[in-house]
């Protein structure tokens, strides 16, 4: 069995291992020997055959990450950030063949330049700048410190809609820290992070220090949280899973953090340079086909610009073309049927509550189209706060738009659903800017500025049900590691 399909370029085969996982720096299957199918979501071709593990595996990938743990830790930080930055040029050497792969397995067009090595790189920096800190004392014959040490072996389960970004900001923070890890990868998109884990290993990261076992959340992934022995969990995916992950967490008094889902909202004033926020908006709820956390997939819009923002932003979504990954395309297709079904079944709440269908809400038509998990990129206006689609996460290129008077109702829409991923604002005052920067409640907030990107080592992470943490930042090293008091002195003190 090819891992990868055969239309696939050279270097895109050469980035990934036969059907196998990654266990203590060897290439195996599964202890059943048992499989599962990676398709292409463009037209459900299988590309890879990838080992369907469960719990024994895991327990393997912690054995592997136990024996490596002692030396990893012990390792001056500098020499590990001089492995993860080496980590990270073999990751830009590679972008054109991962952004290919990563690309084939989630259904996307390019990207372009891939990015992953600079997120590496600057995780990687902050490996030899973690420091305690130097504590008061009661007597001058006292000395105290606080030391930050790595937990051991951890966990981290990853979904499948960025697989080579999650895997890389996962894996580099916690090892930064000096943890050996135990990843899961998504069962739809595991390719890219065996490829990161394969130039790991050639950067000369040491065999145990990063285990990935691949395979369905409910069988390899529901180990992850409930091995006793796995001392922190890092998970990104839907509240749903999260929930679960964080009860097997309760149960063995494992801390984690839990980067979860989104409804975000893009606040338009009328002062706002609709010239750029229009083609931003339209670009941010089509990118990756809608399926990202940070998605703005609410346009929370003054009243007096409604009637224009719907009609550009019609025009600039129907101008987005719709694709299989390869071709010159903006929107690929969804990643899988239960998605497809999800995001139909989400169009046709919005009609059924009475929201306006302005464009899409439909499969494109076309050969092309048969065998894939296309949705055309849709928008509905006249939505009303309480409906579903806006309020649920339909994690597709579905856009509502919400009239609002002024900023004060702006504010309570935005902030009125369950989750506080991100938020824009459109607008050219300053003044309102501020004010409104302050009053969303989102873990990021992009001024004149889709997906709140743009930042070099933004932490990451939501409010509320969006879940809790953060990653991408420098703080994301520290939060793999715990705090020890170190207080020293040559005799005790009399009074114990
Ligand atoms: P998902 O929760 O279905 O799956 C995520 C991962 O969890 C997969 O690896 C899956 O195999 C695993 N999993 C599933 N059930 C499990 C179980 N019982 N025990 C352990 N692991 C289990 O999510 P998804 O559909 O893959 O991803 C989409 C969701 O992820 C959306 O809600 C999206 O907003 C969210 N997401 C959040 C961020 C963020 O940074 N906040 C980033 C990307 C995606």
């Amino acid at each position: 069995m090819t891992i990868i399909s055969e239309s696939a370029p050279a270097d895109v085969q050469s980035l990934v291992v036969d059907g196998s996982q990654l266990i203590g720096g060897e290439w195996v299957p599964s202890h059943t020997g048992e499989t599962i199918e990676v398709r292409n979501p463009a037209n459900r071709e299988i590309i890879a055959r990838v080992p369907r593990s469960d719990a024994a595996d895991v327990e393997a990938a912690v054995q592997a990450g136990e024996r490596a743990f002692p030396a990893w830790r012990d390792l001056n930080a500098t020499a590990r950030a001089g492995l993860l930055f080496r980590w990270a040029d073999l990751i830009d050497a590679n972008g054109v063949a991962l952004d290919s792969l990563e690309s084939q397995e989630v259904g996307r067009p390019s990207w372009g330049p891939y990015g992953v090595g600079g997120q590496v790189r600057f995780i990687a920096g902050q490996a030899d700048k973690v420091q305690g800190v130097s504590l008061p004392t009661y007597s001058p014959d006292t000395v105290g410190y606080t030391l930050r040490e790595p937990y051991g072996v951890v966990g981290a389960i990853i979904p499948w809609n960025a697989p080579g970004p999650m895997f890389a900001t996962e894996v580099a923070a916690a090892i930064a820290a000096g943890n050996t890890i135990v990843i899961k990868p998504a069962e739809d998109a595991p390719l890219t992070p065996l490829a990161l884990a394969k130039l790991a290993l050639e950067a000369g990261i040491p065999a145990g220090v990063i285990n990935v076992v691949t395979g369905y959340g409910g069988e390899a992934g529901a180990a992850i949280p409930e091995h006793p022995r796995i001392r922190r969990i890092g998970f990104t995916g839907s509240p749903q899973t999260g929930r679960t992950i964080m009860a097997a967490c309760a149960r063995n008094l494992t801390p984690l953090h839990l980067e979860l889902g989104g409804k975000s909202p893009q606040v338009i004033f009328a002062d706002a340079d609709l010239d750029t926020a229009i083609p931003a908006i339209a670009a941010g709820i089509t990118l990756n086909t809608g399926q990202i956390c940070a998605a703005g997939s609410r346009v929370v819009v003054e009243r007096s610009v409604h009637q224009e923002v719907v009609e550009r932003l019609a025009a600039a979504m129907q101008k987005v073309t719709v694709g299989p990954w390869h071709q010159r395309v903006n929107m690929g297709p969804l990643i899988n049927e239960k998605q497809h079904e999800r995001v139909c079944g989400y169009i046709d709440i919005g009609k059924e509550q009475g929201a306006t269908l302005v464009t899409g809400g439909g499969r494109p038509q076309g050969a092309e189209f048969a065998d894939g998990w296309f949705v055309e990129p849709t928008l509905f206006d006249n939505v009303s706060p309480d409906m579903r689609i806006a309020q649920e996460e339909i994690f597709g290129p579905v856009l509502s738009v919400i009239p609002v008077d002024d900023e004060q109702q702006a504010i309570e829409v935005a902030n009125g659903v369950e989750y506080g991923l991100v938020a824009s604002v459109w607008t050219q005052s300053v003044g309102r800017a501020v004010r409104m920067s302050r009053a969303l409640q989102a873990g990021q907030v992009g001024v004149n500025n889709a997906l709140g990107a743009g930042v070099i080592g933004g932490p990451f992470g939501g409010y509320k049900n969006s879940g809790f943490g953060r990653t991408m930042g420098a703080d994301s090293v520290l939060d793999w590691t715990q705090i020890k008091t170190v207080s020293m002195r040559e005799a005790p003190l009399p009074r114990f």
